[in-house]
C-alpha cells in the first residue's frame, strides 16, 4: 500500500479553503461562520461544480455480498456531484466532501460512486484514501481544530490519565482508562466530550464540526490531540 501525500492534500485543501474564504470578502473569522462557508455545497457553488442532494435514495450499487448503498457520486469531468439524501447529515456532509476531493485531485476519474464511509477499515484503493484525507482536512481544517480544540480542554494535546479520563468520562473513567493505545476509543471520547471537569459544558467536537465520532476521532489522531 502506498502512501498517499497528505502535505500535498492538506496544501490543496487550504487552496480550495482560501479562494472560498476570499470570495465571500474575508469577512468571516470565527469558527461557525467559517464552517458555515466551508459547506460541501458552498464550496462547490464557489468553484462551479454542480452540487445536488437527491431528495431520497441513489440505489444500490453492485451484486451479493458486494452490495452497498450509493451515498454519492461524482462526474469529474462534468464536475457534478450528487449526494444520497437518505443517509444521516454527518455521513452526506462527508460524502460531499469526499467528491469534492475527486474532483480536484482525480481529473482523469470516470464517473464514479462511493459506499458510505464505515469506520476506519482500511482501504486498498489510493485515490479513495486521498479522498478521504481531503474530506477530512476540508471538514476539519487543522487551524480551525486546533483553535476548537484548545477552547474545550485549555491545552494542545490530552495525555489520558486518571484525570483527563475522570474530566471527560466521568464515571466511565475505568474503561477509558484501559482503551489500547492506538485505538479510536480515546479520540472518539475526545471527539464527543461535552464537557472537561466541572462546569465546563460545549458542543462536541463532533458536533460543531458536523462529523461523526468516528470521522472526528481520526481526524484528531492524526493531528495528534491526544496521547495514550
Ligand atoms: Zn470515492
Amino acid at each position: 500500500m502506498h502512501d498517499i501525500d497528505k502535505a500535498a492534500i492538506a496544501a490543496e485543501v487550504r487552496r480550495f479553503q482560501y479562494e472560498i474564504w476570499q470570495r465571500a470578502g474575508t469577512s468571516h473569522h470565527t469558527i461557525p461562520h467559517l464552517l458555515q462557508l466551508f459547506r460541501p455545497d458552498h464550496a462547490a457553488s464557489v468553484h462551479s461544480i454542480e452540487y445536488e442532494v437527491a431528495a431520497g435514495s441513489l440505489g444500490v450499487h453492485g451484486v451479493g455480498r458486494a452490495q452497498y448503498q450509493v451515498a454519492g457520486l461524482v462526474d469529474v469531468q462534468r464536475s457534478t456531484i450528487r449526494i444520497a439524501g437518505n443517509l444521516p447529515y454527518e455521513v452526506q456532509r462527508f460524502t460531499g466532501a469526499h467528491e469534492l476531493g475527486h474532483v480536484v485531485l482525480h481529473p482523469g476519474l470516470p464517473l464514479h460512486r462511493d459506499r458510505p464511509l464505515l469506520g476506519d477499515s482500511p482501504v486498498p484503493d489510493r485515490r479513495e484514501r486521498e479522498a478521504n484525507y481531503f474530506a477530512a482536512c476540508f471538514l476539519a481544517p487543522e487551524k480551525l481544530l486546533r483553535k476548537a480544540f484548545e477552547e474545550r480542554f485549555r491545552c494542545t494535546t490530552l495525555h489520558l490519565d486518571d484525570r483527563v479520563a475522570f474530566a471527560i468520562a466521568g464515571n466511565g473513567a475505568q474503561d477509558l482508562l484501559r482503551s489500547k493505545t492506538g485505538s479510536l476509543e480515546f479520540p472518539r471520547a475526545v471527539a464527543t466530550a461535552q464537557k472537561f471537569g466541572i462546569g465546563n459544558h460545549f458542543k462536541s467536537l463532533a458536533e460543531e464540526f458536523g462529523m461523526s465520532p468516528t470521522a472526528m476521532a481520526i481526524r484528531i489522531r492524526e493531528l495528534e490531540l491526544v496521547s495514550y
